[in-house]
């Protein structure tokens, strides 16, 4: 059974959570929602327009994951082949909250969901953090892998240690990155400008900040062990006893710290090294007008240390944005939400959902994002079947194009990014590389609509 009127949504953000959910809601064949019972399946036609701020689609999967994991880079084919299904449109370069409100999006679709990410991240709060030579790990990733807002930042890395403050996973990718060679690094699509800063990198240390002890290590077991892989890299630890590990730790965490005291034995010797100093907390960023050390006070007994580093990166985790015309928990920095619906002081506003980091908070692998995306695609259907979306007054497709470019000069569609697409990997194949990263907004554009 088919039912008549497709069903009109926008997904706001291309990146996993907004790509599964998509995927979710065009799950059956020609574009359809299948609604599945024992005797009886619906099949719901779907029309969904992904409206993304950049020219460029897939989120972090382009601007996050690290470029020397091509595995979870290749998520984006699964993104490609949804799509190019049957009632998909992309719409890039176009920003909500800028350049349509939510208030537009709600008038023209059926049902909204925002699937936005973490755009900023959290502060360390303590003096010194906006000198020269301090930034935050995220502002570091989305400048190896070339996302437009952070190209034109300066990494100097002609400095002997860089201090990593919080020991994630995001931590374990600069890490690596930062004492990959270069000759691996430039079979990976690295933006060219991160390539050139690396290759004159003299960074012999890499001090790993924890501020607890090695049993809340936030890193994963897969990114600790990519860190022995590193040639001529010793790894040693500081401030902290392995073989104390509480006896009742959990499995992963006698997995990790067990695995940690082996690479500290095997990898004792190298020119350059890479330092877990655990029980250290920041304090202090010092220098004059450009970093010259981070003072952190040992939390066991409160001694103060003094570390001399060129580069402090904070990769403390992620934070996310407030849109206008949304509600914000600034503490959590989320939208908030019941039930993937979004709340305002307690009530859910009708045909206005949330997925992915946005709503649980930056934590979680990309596949997370698969169930956190079903969850959101059903409330949406059970609001439909429950009548409690407006349906009245929603736009054509080609209606919402019009309305969004009288007031944005440029926007793309999906074969715009295609354009884009080709042209960076026709430019990698010249210099031997996968793919040559375009890192201009104007740029892409202009590719976009020329002839
Ligand atoms: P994270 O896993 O939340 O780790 C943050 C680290 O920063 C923790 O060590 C935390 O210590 C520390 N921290 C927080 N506030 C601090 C402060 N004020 N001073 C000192 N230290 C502080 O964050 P992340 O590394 O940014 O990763 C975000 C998410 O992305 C995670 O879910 C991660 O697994 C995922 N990710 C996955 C991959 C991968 O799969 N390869 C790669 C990158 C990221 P406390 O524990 O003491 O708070």
């Amino acid at each position: 059974m088919i039912s008549e009127r497709p069903l009109r949504i926008a997904i706001v953000g291309s990146g996993p959570a907004g790509m599964y959910a998509a995927g979710h809601l065009l799950e059956g064949p020609g574009g359809t929602f299948i609604n599945g019972g024992l005797n009886q399946i619906v099949r719901r036609p779907v029309e969904v327009d992904v409206l993304e701020r950049l020219p460029t689609p897939w989120g972090l999967i382009r601007s996050g994951v690290a470029p020397d994991h091509p595995d979870k880079k290749r998520m984006a084919a699964i993104y490609d082949s949804i799509a190019r299904r049957q009632g998909f449109r992309f719409i890039g370069n176009v920003q909500v909250g800028r350049d349509v409100s939510p208030a537009d999006l709600s008038q023209w679709y059926d049902g909204v969901i925002y699937a936005v990410g973490a755009d900023d991240e959290r502060r360390l709060g303590i003096t010194g953090e906006d000198l020269r030579g301090s930034d935050s790990a995220r502002a570091f990733v989305s400048w190896y892998n070339g996302h437009p807002d952070f190209s034109d930042l300066q990494f100097d890395l002609r400095c002997e240690r860089a201090v990593l403050v919080g020991n994630g996973n995001v931590a374990m990718d600069v890490a690596r990155i930062l004492f990959s060679p270069i000759s691996a690094l430039h079979n990976t699509d690295i933006a060219s400008h991160a390539l050139d800063a690396l290759g004159k990198s003299q960074l012999k240390e890499i001090v790993i900040l924890g501020r607890r002890g090695p049993e809340h290590a936030a890193f994963n077991y897969p990114e600790l062990m990519e860190l022995g892989e590193l040639a001529d890299t010793a790894i040693s630890v500081e401030g902290a006893d392995l073989s104390l590990t509480p006896e009742n730790a959990d499995y992963e965490t006698q997995l990790k710290v067990a695995a940690l005291a082996k690479l500290c034995k095997e990898k004792s010797q190298g020119s350059r090294r890479i330092v877990f100093r655990f029980n250290a907390a920041p304090t202090a960023i010092v220098g004059g007008g450009q970093v010259a050390q981070i003072n952190v006070v040992d939390r066991r007994d409160q001694s103060e240390q003094v570390l001399n580093a060129g580069l402090v990166l904070a990769a403390i985790g992620y934070r996310g944005l407030a849109i206008d015309g949304l509600p914000f928990d600034d503490v959590r920095g989320v939208i908030p939400s019941c039930d993937s619906r979004i709340v305002d002081n307690g009530i859910a506003i009708a045909g206005a959902y949330v997925t992915g980091w946005i709503k649980r908070g930056p934590k979680g692998i990309i596949g997370s994002n698969k169930k956190c995306a079903r969850d959101a695609v059903t409330a949406v259907m059970v609001d439909v079947d429950s009548n409690l979306l407006p349906m009245e007054g929603t736009l054509s497709a080609a209606q919402v194009l019009e309305a969004i470019n009288a007031r944005v000069s440029v926007t793309l569609g999906f074969s715009g990014w295609q354009k884009i697409d080709r042209q960076e990997q026709s430019d990698g194949r010249a210099q031997g590389r996968p793919r040559l990263k375009m890192t201009a907004t104007g740029a892409m554009l202009g590719l976009v609509t020329a002839g």
